[in-house]
């Protein structure tokens, strides 16, 4: 009687299981011993413990300064440039405080990556209507946002959402993803997946878990920037307006605002349930009342 021997047994399409099986207790431990709660969302997390916030912020100048050497910085005297300066610095004033209140609400101490940040924010000439802010701080916005924008409020309730990418460090959760992804792929070539499996694999990766993932972020950005903005003296209720263009605007889907993000009508709905904590958020810190004008 003919017996196939250990280590070539196959099932399930002529997969080793064995090979399977052992990448993904390595993936279940390594998801397992990088799991957190974040202290601001109170959401489980998961963050390679090896990329610390200096890496993260490493990274990000470097890609700041790759940015900056290949767009058009818009002069930092110029009024345009002056207001997105000042809306930076009211909403940094703010995070430390905002930070510790959401944290209590959850019973924990907020981490306060921001005290290894070096903020810096530059107006790019460019017609994109986008805007983000880097690990570490350094932040971007292109003057195609600012006829979308209209709005100091509006200006400061999208740089408290990409800011709050930054403090709620959803750039290591991507790297983390991506190593997870990795470990995916190398159980995939190790357990003699052929290249049709491998495709199918990662569509449903993708659709069951990078997509809700990164819209989970978009929500968590949202919540935290709106707090953000609020607690610094700008108008929260400019939010549901701004995102109401912002959906027209990026049609074409060249924005960050396009793409994997929440569905409009469902980000609308949250940002109005999040209203009233918003608006309690700015009676309890705004320091000074925000300017009506936009310009000096
Ligand atoms: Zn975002």
């Amino acid at each position: 009687m003919r017996q196939d021997p250990v280590g070539t047994r196959r099932g399930f399409g002529g997969l080793r299981i064995w090979v399977l099986v052992l990448f993904a207790i390595y993936a279940g431990y390594y998801w397992l011993s990088n799991r957190s709660t974040d202290a601001l969302t109170g959401e489980k997390v998961v963050i390679d413990k090896s990329i610390s916030a200096q890496d993260e912020k490493a990274l990000g100048l470097q890609a700041y300064q790759e940015i900056l050497t290949k767009e058009q910085p818009v002069d930092r005297s110029t009024p345009e440039a002056r207001e997105v300066q000042e809306v930076v610095r009211r909403i940094v004033a703010r995070v430390p405080e905002v930070e510790d209140a959401l944290a209590s609400e959850h019973g924990l101490q907020a981490p306060h990556v921001e005290k290894t940040f070096d903020w810096d924010v530059n107006l790019l000439q460019s017609d994109q209507v986008n805007a983000f802010c880097l690990p570490g701080g350094k932040i971007a916005v292109y003057t195609g946002l600012l006829p979308v924008a209209q709005n100091t409020d509006a200006m400061a309730v999208v740089l408290g959402h990409e800011i709050s990418h930054a403090l709620l460090r959803h750039g290591a959760q991507r790297m983390t993803e991506q190593k997870l992804a990795q470990i995916g792929q190398m159980a995939g070539a190790a357990s003699g997946m052929d290249q049709q499996q491998m495709q199918t694999v990662m569509a449903v990766y993708g659709y069951g878990r990078a997509l809700p993932y990164a819209r989970k972020q978009e929500t968590q950005a949202d919540e935290l920037g709106l707090m953000l903005a609020a607690a610094a003296c700008y108008n929260p209720q400019e939010a549901i307006p701004l995102w109401e263009r912002m959906t027209q605007a990026s049609g074409g889907g060249q924005s960050e605002f396009a793409s994997d993000h929440p569905n409009p009508g469902t980000r609308i709905k949250n940002l109005q349930a999040l209203m009233p904590k918003a608006l309690e958020y700015r009676a309890r810190f705004c320091k000074q009342p925000a300017t009506a004008a936009l310009m000096p």
